[in-house]
């Protein structure tokens, strides 16, 4: 079984400025790491995603946002919220970030790449139903939920956010189906202020791990692996999703956690081994933030080398 890696020229073409913590150095940070790790390279398929359709984005998202975004692009973009841009390129980007992601669902569903990792941006997990939030356009891991859903006969599936930052638009986009789990560990407090243990969603569906800055690494990769635990506890995923951060790594400059390489290996490998029990192995993963272009270009490449 080879593992997919999904992109598209097109998530290069969101421009926010090199100011922007969020720019498009980072996913060039992810293909020069690779290429630094020929054995890598040769092992994964290289796959260039497709764009989502406007109905794919509106299984999460109001036909109005979807139509501003689109519009708002195609004028030369503008501000729409204090730190999320829209550029001229930004629509073909966000959908090509969500094209990607539904891509490689397709793929774990047909079986021809059980697993796959997207480098894809902008990433998603803040964007709400009518409204961009936190760097976020659309929600390409709650897309893909739904998505999984309603395209394949996937009932159950399993989110796991390992972002610095509370997935709060992912929460959002999801909490109202019992049959999507949603396990997010996040710094708290710390941006958006959302993400308190005690809020699991209307149908208690969502497990929320809030963690104080500056622990020892052993403690996020404990509460989380306990967190996802009690998530599949009497149920079992037929799809799992990550949403992967890498800003909950040591030294980023937008969170406190203290997460290296070899707990993202780590963390990677035990989802993988619960994917194999659960589903056949079928993850997909895409993702999130990640704000030292080297360190999350290394950290992409030992998640990837860690699914294949
Ligand atoms: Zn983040």
């Amino acid at each position: 079984m080879r593992v997919g890696f999904l992109s598209h020229a097109d998530c290069g073409r969101h421009d926010t400025g090199w100011e922007h913590p969020e720019h498009v150095g980072r996913l060039r940070a992810v293909t020069r790491a690779l290429r630094n790790k020929p054995e890598l390279w040769e092992t994964v398929d290289h796959l260039e995603g497709r764009h989502a359709a406007p109905d794919e984005l509106s299984l999460a998202h109001t036909p109005g946002y979807i139509a501003m975004v689109q519009q708002r692009s195609a004028a030369g973009g503008g501000r729409l919220d204090a730190d999320t841009v829209l550029s001229e390129g930004s629509w073909d980007a966000a959908t090509a970030g969500a094209g990607c992601v539904l891509d490689a669902v397709d793929r774990a569903a047909s079986g021809v790449n059980l697993r796959s990792f997207c480098a894809v941006r902008p990433p998603g997990h803040h964007a709400l139903s009518d409204r961009a939030m936190g760097f976020c356009l659309f929600g390409n891991v709650a897309i893909a939920a739904h998505y999984a859903r309603a395209r394949h006969s996937f009932g159950r599936i399993l989110i796991v956010d390992w972002d610095v930052h509370h997935g709060n638009g992912t929460q959002a986009l999801v909490e109202h189906e019992p049959d999507i789990h949603f396990v997010s560990m996040h710094q708290w407090p710390w941006y958006p202020g959302t993400g308190a243990a005690s809020d699991r969603g209307p149908h208690d569906s969502v497990w929320n791990i809030p963690m104080p800055a500056g622990r020892k690494p052993e403690d996020y990769m404990e509460a989380l692996e306990r967190g996802i635990d009690a998530a599949t506890d009497g149920f079992v995923p037929d799809l799992v999703l990550i949403s992967a951060g890498f800003d909950s790594m040591y030294g980023d400059r937008l969170g406190g956690f203290t997460l290296q390489l070899e707990h993202f290996e780590q963390l990677t490998t035990s989802m993988v081994a619960r994917a194999e029990s659960w589903c056949g192995g079928r993850l997909v993963s895409s993702l999130e933030g990640g704000y030292v272009p080297d360190r999350l270009g290394e950290a992409c490449i030992t998640h990837l080398a860690a699914l294949a």
